[in-house]
């Protein structure tokens, strides 16, 4: 087998929430900084054919990638911090290989053979992680896999790891193990067990590691490394801290600290040169050195779980960066704001973002927060079903149509503001069939979003299936909320705006998706700078007052 591009794979031991994701990012984007062309890819062991279908409780938010795949929130990273889009192809679950060998076997391509986890799942898995590589766009591919090592459901990944290694050859393909190094503080003592424990399970499946990323609360001496390489049979330069971080985007100087890109790059017996991170160090000190502040609401029902909403949280991260301002997000439960407590939850704020959702819980706690922002003038983003409920709000409140609804939450209502597109009628499968990924959006003269991107065409990420009723257009433009963006082939509204107000912005998109480092979303920067302004206003405002 020939090949150019290199593999690394990334497993992890003891506990599956490590921060892979982050290591494998940051590890990215070393070697992108040197100029090598580097994807990454992740391999979820779960039996759902996307996350899609999961709760955000479950697994956090999920993300979306420009060609509508539905996926674990980890791509979201590798997008943030690579700022490269990412597909389908580099989000991979269980569910999704054995569906595909179903469907084969199913159409006879296995010519009466009985087929078998080994080599048929293995094989399906192999060709997956050589999808990227083969595209011939990528110099190295990063594929992390899920899960624990010596969980039942990841055996067949480490299985196809343990193959294509062999398939590849050790130069080109090489094993990170990522474990846990745990500080007991009555003994005031790191431990090492946990992590021969986890590198001698992979080499009981036949992989032997070559880098260890140890995860610790402490500075890692050197006896420890020295005992840790000796046991786990690598060496010692190739024992890896990973420090407790105070941000993630500190995390890939952390590691070029360590010199991980460096024993990488001379496992894969490629060249190693100094990373060039201007860009990205000129962010974090933008970020870490914040001229001032500012409070927004974040009105949501999954608010309890930080994963939920974290393309959202990422993005205030770049946005405040860019504004040079810390972006103090307050979570808001929108099942428990009502009319009466309302002020009392958001009157303080600087700005307020209604989250995406489904579903009935906590709609009326968001429709309440719409209100109090538009009747008191703070800068408002909506996201998807917070566009949607902005449309509501002003329906009821503002058009006079009582019990205006999404049919959504009242298929009966009389004032249908929101509604199932006709091509979404029929379809009774829950799974892939909302309208996803990019769609192209074409934008109002002089409306603020024509200004905020700079540009009468963008193409945004989508994930609903309800859309703005046109039949209520003309009524709610009369009114003074305006749709200010449109899907160019269906008419379909992507955006309204209320001029009146200081800043209200409702998207039927999600902008938080294409927000990274190298490139803070316009729309949540120009938020941000809306909320900054409000709060200077207002400061004035009580100023004058006194
Ligand atoms: N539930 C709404 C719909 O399907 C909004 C979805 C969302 O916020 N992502 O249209």
């Amino acid at each position: 087998m020939t090949t150019n591009t290199k593999y690394i794979f990334v497993t992890g031991g003891v506990s599956s929430s490590l921060g892979k994701g982050i290591i494998a990012a940051s590890l990215a984007k070393l070697l992108q900084a040197q100029g090598y062309r580097t994807t990454i890819q992740k391999l979820d062991p779960y039996i759902n054919v996307d996350p899609g279908t999961l709760n955000p409780y479950e697994h956090g938010e999920c993300y979306v990638t420009d060609d509508g795949a539905e996926t674990d929130l980890d791509l979201g990273h590798y997008e943030r911090f690579l700022n490269v889009p990412t597909s389908q192809s580099n989000n991979v679950t269980t569910g999704r290989i054995y569906q595909s060998v179903i469907e084969k076997e199913r159409r006879g391509e296995f010519l009466g053979k009985t087929v078998q986890v080994i080599p048929h799942i293995t094989d399906e898995i192999k060709e997956r992680i050589q999808i990227l590589g083969k595209s011939g766009d990528y110099d190295i591919v990063i594929t992390e896999i899920g899960g624990t090592v010596g969980d039942i459901e990841s055996l067949p990944y480490i299985e196809a790891v343990r193959q294509l290694r062999w398939d590849l050859g050790q130069d080109n393909a090489i094993v990170i193990h990522l474990t846990l190094i745990p500080f007991l503080s009555a003994a005031g003592e790191l431990k090492t067990k946990p992590t021969q424990h986890s590198v001698k399970t992979l080499m009981e499946s036949g992989v032997q590691a070559d880098i260890l990323v140890c995860r610790t609360e402490h500075e890692l001496p050197e006896d420890l490394r020295r005992k840790l390489a000796l046991f786990c049979n690598v060496r010692e330069e190739a024992v890896i801290q990973s420090i407790d971080a105070s941000t993630i985007y500190d995390v890939p100087n952390l590691m070029l600290e360590q010199g991980l890109d460096k024993v990488v790059l001379k496992k894969l017996n490629l060249e190693s040169d100094t990373p060039d991170l201007t860009q990205w160090n000129q962010f974090l000190n933008r970020h870490k050195n914040p001229k001032g502040e500012v409070t927004i609401g974040l009105i949501g029902k999954y608010v309890e779980l930080q994963d939920s909403y974290k393309s959202i949280l990422e993005a205030f991260i770049h946005a405040g960066a860019e504004n040079e301002v810390k972006v103090n997000v307050e979570s808001v439960h929108s099942e428990f704001l009502t009319p009466k407590n309302a002020a009392g939850k958001l009157q303080h704020l600087d700005g307020v973002l209604v989250a995406p959702g489904f579903g009935e819980r906590g709609i009326e706690g968001k429709i309440e927060a719409v209100r109090y922002v538009r009747e008191h003038n703070i800068p408002f983003l909506g996201i998807c079903l917070g566009m949607q409920m902005a449309v509501i709000e002003y329906s009821r409140n503002v058009l006079g149509l009582k019990d205006a609804n999404s049919t959504e939450m009242d298929e009966q209502t009389q004032y249908p503001v929101i509604d199932l597109m006709e091509s979404q009628k029929d379809i009774t499968d829950k799974g892939g069939t909302m309208r996803l990924g990019a769609w192209d959006c074409e934008l109002i003269n002089g409306s603020i979003v024509q200004q905020v991107y700079g540009s009468n065409a963008v193409k945004e990420r989508h994930r609903h299936r309800y859309e703005f009723n046109n039949a209520f257009k003309t009524q709610i433009e009369d009114a003074g909320m305006k749709a200010t963006g449109f899907n160019p082939e269906t008419g379909l509204v992507e955006i309204v705006e209320i001029p009146s107000h200081s800043w209200f912005v409702g998207v039927q998109y999600h902008p938080e998706y294409k927000s990274t480092v190298a490139n803070p979303h316009p729309l949540f920067v120009a938020f941000v700078k809306a909320a900054l302004n409000f709060k200077k206003d207002e400061k004035s405002v009580s100023m004058t007052q006194k």
